[in-house]
């Protein structure tokens, strides 16, 4: 009886999902990657909504898959040259159900509005999970930061507040940094703010330590994405520490996550960048971390140097997924990780994985990953820590004051924790391996989702 039950309910869920996502893709034409990160939440909500018809009533998934509103602005500065340049910027402002909306900006010429959606999505469960008070929201432009000068950077940022101040602000919605945008875009849009504005207050996140900044903001992401794994590791009784880890890209997310691996005593061997990866099958080291940091951070180079400098291989345009490892972090874009890859790591003996990028894996990899049974940490849990920071750093604005570098890490350490144990109340099946993702999505959802009911219409 039961099984019949429960096979007419997966009946239902399916036809339930199906209709649910041809209408999602109707709406929203050509956002293949908007569709990607709805139906990976909706696999996992739609049964959950069925069991407590509540939020199918309200129509929750279905209102929370439309932004409550988006912002489209054109930005115009002028480059070194003199020549007049025109850019597109979005913001999508989600959802605010459970506070005011927080979410990075992202510059990089393949930015387009179905990417914005997507992360703007994905923030909304993230958040949630902090269980800090933060909507769901992400912005960004077209523009290409690699090749422009310091100075060119500064116009297109002081340009792109001119519009962006009307829209945000501490208790309406709060930016962040991502691809493309990092301290020193921070810095630039803040001071035009305040500029504009002449208020001091905490209207952006992931600034400078001199103005309000949060210590270990910047090392958060990376972190919070191993602290994740160690949780997924010690149910099982295991840890990080002699562990051999893949790690892809090397900006924000993979440098300070590689940080941490070494810390522990794990071994990370790979980095990547757009235009291939580097192996050291010995191991990034302390001193390799620092000198790739410089590399990155500073002199803005190329991850083939890294491989010039210390003689190890570098493979042009490949990712890293076809090293042998026992944990995998992928740290640096979307739909990076596919399913033959998940073959190729789980075939070389892969333990477990955190995805420090958003939706790096597709969703046929996250499907593999779920069947093959290793422990998969998705974006919106293990990379969480960055948000959570921000959030902090938030905290001590509104405070006026800066906690200790340890205070934060603390604070972070047990807010991962916090995240793997919501994930553990939904994800565990019974079947003793716990379903992350199916965890993660529905702890999220149901926060923001009782926020809503509780709101009635609006
Ligand atoms: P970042 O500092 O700009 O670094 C991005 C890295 O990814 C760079 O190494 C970049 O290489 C590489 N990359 C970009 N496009 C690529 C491609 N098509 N193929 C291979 N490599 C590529 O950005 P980040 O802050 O580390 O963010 C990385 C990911 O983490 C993004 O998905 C972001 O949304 C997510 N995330 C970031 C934070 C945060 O706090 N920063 C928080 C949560 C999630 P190039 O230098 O060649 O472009």
């Amino acid at each position: 009886m039961t099984q019949l039950m429960s096979k007419a309910s997966d009946t239902a869920a399916r036809e339930k999902l199906e209709h649910f996502i041809q209408g999602l893709v109707k709406r929203n034409p050509s956002e293949t990657e908007f569709h990607q990160a709805v139906q990976e939440v909706a696999e996992s909500v739609i049964p959950f909504v069925l069991e407590h018809p509540q939020y199918d009533k309200a129509q929750i998934l279905e209102r929370m898959t439309e932004p409550d509103r988006i912002i489209i602005f054109r930005v115009s500065w002028e480059d070194d040259a003199g020549n007049i340049r025109a850019n597109r910027a979005w913001r999508v402002q989600f959802n605010n159900a459970i506070g005011p909306y927080k979410g990075g900006m992202r510059f990089a010429p393949t930015v387009t509005q179905s990417i914005l959606k997507f992360l703007g999505f994905e923030q909304i469960f993230k958040n949630s999970l902090t269980g800090l008070p933060m909507g769901g929201a992400k912005g960004g432009s077209n523009f290409n930061p690699k090749g422009k000068s310091d100075r060119e950077v500064m116009r297109f940022c002081q340009a792109l507040m001119m519009e962006l101040r009307r829209h945000i602000g501490e208790d309406t919605d709060v930016p962040a940094g991502d691809v493309g945008v990092g301290a020193r875009e921070i810095g630039f849009m803040f001071g035009q703010y305040m500029r504009l504005e002449n208020r001091f207050t905490g209207v952006l996140t992931g600034k400078g330590l001199a103005f309000g900044g949060s210590l270990v903001r910047t090392e958060a992401t990376g972190y919070g994405a191993v602290y994740f794994m160690q949780n997924m590791l010690a149910v099982g009784g295991d840890g990080v520490e002699g562990k051999t880890a893949v790690v892809s890209g090397s900006g924000n997310v993979a440098l300070y996550c590689m940080e941490k691996l070494i810390q522990l005593g794990a071994k990370p061997v790979t980095a990547s960048d757009s235009g291939g990866f580097i192996h050291d099958p010995g191991g990034i080291d302390e001193s390799k971390l620092a000198w790739l940091k410089d590399l990155k951070e500073v002199r803005r180079g190329r991850i083939r140097e890294y491989a010039e400098h210390f003689g190890c291989d570098y493979h042009e345009a490949k990712r890293p997924w076809g090293i042998a490892c026992d944990l995998a972090f992928p740290c640096a874009t979307q739909n990076e990780l596919d399913a033959d890859d998940v073959r190729t790591l789980v075939g070389n003996g892969l333990v477990a994985i955190a995805e420090g990028a958003n939706m790096p894996s597709t969703l046929d990899a996250v499907h593999a990953f779920l069947d093959a049974k290793v422990l998969f940490g998705p974006a919106k849990a293990a990379n969480a820590g960055g948000v959570a920071v921000s959030g902090l750093e938030q905290s001590q604005n509104s405070l006026r004051i800066s906690w200790s570098h340890d205070e934060v890490d603390q604070r972070l350490q047990g807010i991962m924790a916090g995240i793997h144990t919501k994930c553990l109340e939904y994800g565990e099946g019974g079947s003793g391996v716990v379903n992350y993702v199916r965890g993660a999505n529905i702890a999220g959802f149901k926060k923001v989702a009782d926020a809503m009911l509780a709101y009635g219409v609006v």
